[in-house]
């Protein structure tokens, strides 16, 4: 008789992908703009290509981490599961564009044929993975998905995003009994959709590390600024960190330390969402954080010791951003061994060599902390 397969290793990261997301072309221009000037002999692809995501995939199945990582796959999401975040009206607006050929739903965002079906499957294979956490199939889950999400609000595009993968995911895990979730975006932009959809809710602690960008047009009239603090029930519960431009590897391990931590403390989340964006890596066209490898792994050490105290280890990860096409992945697993909590690192950073100075992102962050510390009653108490 065989004897009995041993169970998969509790270290590790079930990956949620499906082929199906490469179908959503993007287009090709002068970066993101969709259109051709006429007078540039070479165009490139839009930054959101399938491209990036396919070296994140390849590197998590052929790189050193990919003995930590098992593979899931997930069917597209149902239309009536969208109505949790977001309003029938949009959900409408997006299946007519769909059967209408396509439609560009605002600036650099643009659902071509086969972006319906490729978002219907982010969207699925985030929830999927949220429901495996849920149903104490492994702790830790990394939706792997294309478009991104965390600008998509309840009723608008917004930023090369339709769906909100991540919010979708929270409601599921509020509606599954889920007490307190923390959503922390390092994505270079900010989570403005996923703050929209829970702005009134004590429940969801949305916290965004991003560069100061403000907002960027009439779809995304949310600056990210430190002010903007939540209503009603959810004052406090929305925390946004502008950090400045260049912030780089000891800048946002200060904010880290100093902020996001104190907040998730008191917070005492029973779920931990990380949503990640490699466009806030040094060498991203549309960013300007600088982070390295290194950045990545102590967040993601950051968050697993804060998942490891208070959500039973329990960590979805979310993919948005990232659109250097090779850095963009070896960043992704930096920051997976730092969720894995591996003692060493597992791949070296084959281009980090700009120097950084932290002392500008130390003020800034002493003075967004000094900021809560007289707004946020949850907050003070640290
Ligand atoms: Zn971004």
């Amino acid at each position: 008789m065989a004897a009995a397969p041993s169970p998969p290793p509790t270290n590790r990261v079930d990956a949620f992908w499906h082929d199906g997301m490469l179908n959503h072309d993007t287009g090709r221009g002068v970066f993101d703009t969709g259109s051709d000037p006429g007078f540039l002999d070479v165009l490139e692809k839009h930054p959101e290509n399938p491209d990036r995501v396919r070296n994140m995939v390849s590197i998590l199945k052929r790189g050193p981490i990919s003995p930590y990582i098992s593979w899931h796959t997930a069917t597209p999401a149902l239309v009536s599961q969208l109505l949790s975040f977001h309003s029938p009206e949009y959900i409408n607006e997006l299946v007519e564009a769909d059967k209408n050929g396509g439609k560009v739903l605002c600036f650099g965002t643009f659902l071509n044929p086969g972006s319906w079906d490729a978002a219907l499957l982010a969207a699925g294979n985030t929830l999927s993975a949220m429901k495996h956490i849920l149903d104490g199939k492994g702790k830790i889950a990394y939706a792997l998905v294309r478009p991104p999400g965390h600008h998509a609000q309840p009723s608008q595009a917004d930023g090369y995003c339709f769906l909100n993968n991540a919010g979708l995911a929270v409601r599921l895990a509020l509606d599954s009994g889920c007490k307190r979730v923390v959503v922390v975006d390092i994505d270079v932009h900010y989570g403005n959709g996923t703050a929209e959809g829970f702005y009134q809710s004590n429940d969801v602690l949305t916290i965004s590390l991003h560069m100061n960008h403000g907002s960027w047009g009439p779809s995304h009239p949310q600056s990210g600024s430190v002010d903007e603090l939540g209503e009603g029930e959810g004052y406090g519960y929305n925390m946004n960190i502008p950090l400045p431009n260049g912030s780089g590897d000891r800048g946002y391990k200060y904010a880290m330390t100093e902020l996001v931590v104190p907040a998730v403390e008191s917070f005492k989340p029973e779920m931990v969402v990380l949503v990640v964006g490699q466009d806030s890596s040094a060498f991203d066209p549309n960013g300007r954080q600088c982070l390295t490898m290194d950045g990545y792994r102590v967040i993601g050490q950051t968050i697993r010791s804060l998942a490891d105290r208070h959500s039973g280890g329990r960590i979805l990860i979310v993919q948005e951003g990232g659109y250097h096409v090779t850095y963009s992945a070896y960043c992704l697993h930096a920051t997976l061994e730092g969720i894995l909590d591996l003692p060493d690192p597992l791949l070296g950073d084959p281009i980090a060599y700009y120097p950084e100075d932290e002392a500008f992102p130390v003020k800034v962050v002493d003075s967004i902390k000094k900021y809560l510390v007289d707004k946020v009653p949850f907050f003070k108490e640290h």
